[in-house]
């Protein structure tokens, strides 16, 4: 628990706001419950904030941007991101624990998103002062530069899967640059940011320029989104609420981020290595439930070598158990009993309409029964025009889809409106080149898979998975403006 972030009740703890580096309850003094998803119980409360608490947290954040952060040289801001990995690194034990509750994701999970959440601070920290821009030669007597400056005040709205992961590579990037950020998370999932923008205080970052306002998506997010007082959002979440985040940019005439998930394939031929690919692919659609927005969820498989992946696919998906998240078992439950219901109709329809179960995991028996759990579930042949291979499920389910040529495989890949991420299998160099340029994806992997990792990987989607790049240095070109400067020296 935090020391001011939250305070400890007879109902659980109660959090508050973090606005202008102090905590704040939200002016109408309401609350929203915080549900654990491994046993479905209430413990903890959020602010439910609106309007008014947005407008607060970004008054806080202008007035920091054109305030002593906006006066903070490069790597002073670097040394502050780098002083808050090494405070989030000493409370990962805490942190870590906070978020596995908060999510119902398996302890070593929470642990590594903490071990992630260091680095982006880390890598960020040491990028602040590395951001340089180019001179132009224009003409005798002219000398033109172009330097980047941060855009000022950044919205950004975070999702409930990775919420200290999905922050950090947001805040690394947004304040490295100079920016100073209104932070919205999840109603579901969010606790980490409250504490850990309390840590940000101690490391030495300026009042306001990191606040977190918590509540619900229609209510402090969409305030937020819309809010004319910010110049640059992002998000991170589902297409419908991404199109209502770029539609609010829009009449605001700001920029925007949207990361909107996939249908990532991974495509295996006959000529892969099917021990080493197995559990790879498997883990990567297990991993946080499948609750993660580049989750390898289809394989593309060569048919001559099917019966024999789908064995080793088998074996393994029947040996997967979900438990509660302290259990750190190989899953955890689901965020939410929306989430649950939505997989179970995936799940269900698919069933329905014929396609046929090639394995299921199970369920802990002694998991709380009032956690949000679903056991994996491996389905094959898929047809590819059927929903499960092309909407994205955002849960344990995974489909198999048999392919006979190269060029049947790229198609299948490009087939659906997604594109994030895509793992290539094969030995064949040329090919595992042809197919690196052939898939239109923002990250391709060969031989190996990502999902989830790389801070400093840029990413982002092609075509509907949304637009723009967080992760890597090219975040550093998402969160600024270019200026280009003419001197005319005679
Ligand atoms: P979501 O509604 O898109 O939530 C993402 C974030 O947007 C949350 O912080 C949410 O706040 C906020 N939000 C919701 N409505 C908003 C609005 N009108 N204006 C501004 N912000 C708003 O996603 P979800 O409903 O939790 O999940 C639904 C599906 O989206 C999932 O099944 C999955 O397919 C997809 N999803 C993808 C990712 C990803 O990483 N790509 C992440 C999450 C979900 P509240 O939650 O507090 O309302
Ligand atoms: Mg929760």
């Amino acid at each position: 628990m935090g020391e001011q972030s939250g305070r400890l009740t007879a109902e659980g703890t109660v959090y508050r706001n973090w606005i202008g580096g102090r905590p704040q309850d939200a002016l109408s003094g309401e609350t929203l419950d915080v549900v654990a998803p491994s046993t479905g119980a209430v413990f903890a409360k959020i602010p439910r904030s609106g309007a008014a608490d947005v407008d607060h947290a970004v008054a806080a954040a202008r007035t920091a941007f054109e305030g002593p952060w906006g006066r903070t040289p490069a790597v002073e801001r670097g040394r502050i991101l780098s002083r808050l990995a090494a405070l989030v690194e000493a409370h990962a034990d805490e942190l870590s624990a906070l978020e596995s509750r908060d999510t119902g994701k398996p302890l070593r999970q929470g642990r590594a998103d903490m071990a992630a959440l260091v680095r982006y601070l880390e890598f960020y920290g040491g990028a602040a002062d590395k951001l340089m821009g180019d001179t132009i030669p224009v003409s005798t007597g002219f000398t033109a530069l172009t330097i980047r400056e941060p855009h000022g005040v950044v919205g950004s709205i975070v999702p409930w899967n990775y919420p200290a992961q999905i922050f950090g590579r947001v805040a690394g990037a947004a304040l490295a640059t100079g920016n100073t950020l209104v932070v919205k998370p999840a109603e579901d999932a969010g606790l980490s940011l409250l504490r850990v923008a309390e840590l940000a205080l101690a490391a030495g970052l300026p009042p306001g320029v990191l606040n977190v306002v918590s509540g619900l998506g229609s209510e402090a997010g969409a305030a937020l989104a819309a809010h004319p007082g910010i110049d640059f959002v992002t998000f991170t979440g589902s297409p419908e609420v991404g199109t209502l985040i770029q539609k609010a940019a829009a009449e605001n005439r700001i920029g925007c981020t949207l990361e909107l998930g996939g249908k990532s394939p991974q495509l295996v031929f006959a000529d892969a290595d099917l021990d080493a690919a197995a559990p790879v692919l498997v883990n990567a659609i297990i991993q946080n439930a499948g609750q993660t927005c580049s989750a390898g969820s289809r394989i593309l498989v060569e048919a001559s070598v099917r019966d024999a992946l789908v064995e080793r696919l088998a074996a393994r998906f029947e040996a997967l158990v979900a438990g509660p998240h302290d259990a750190d078992l190989d899953l955890g439950p689901l965020i939410s009993a929306r989430q649950r219901a939505r997989v179970a109709g995936f799940v269900g329809e698919a069933q329905a309409a014929g396609i046929p179960v090639l394995a299921r995991g199970r369920i802990a028996a002694d998991a709380p029964s009032g956690g949000f759990y679903h056991e994996p579930v491996l389905f094959g042949p898929v047809p590819p025009a059927h929903r499960l291979a092309r909407d994205e499920v955002f849960g344990p389910v995974l489909a198999v889809i048999p392919f006979e040529t190269e060029a049947e495989a790229l198609a299948l890949a490009n087939g659906t409106d997604y594109g994030l991420v895509a793992g290539v299998w094969t030995r064949d160099g040329a090919r595992q080149m042809r197919l690196a340029r052939g898939i239109r994806a923002g990250q391709v992997f060969v031989n190996s898979y990502g999902a989830g990792g790389g801070v400093e990987l840029p990413f982002g989607g092609f075509k509907k998975s949304g637009h723009g790049r967080e992760k890597g240095f090219e975040a550093l070109t998402e969160f600024t403006a270019l200026k280009t400067i003419v001197l005319n020296h005679g």
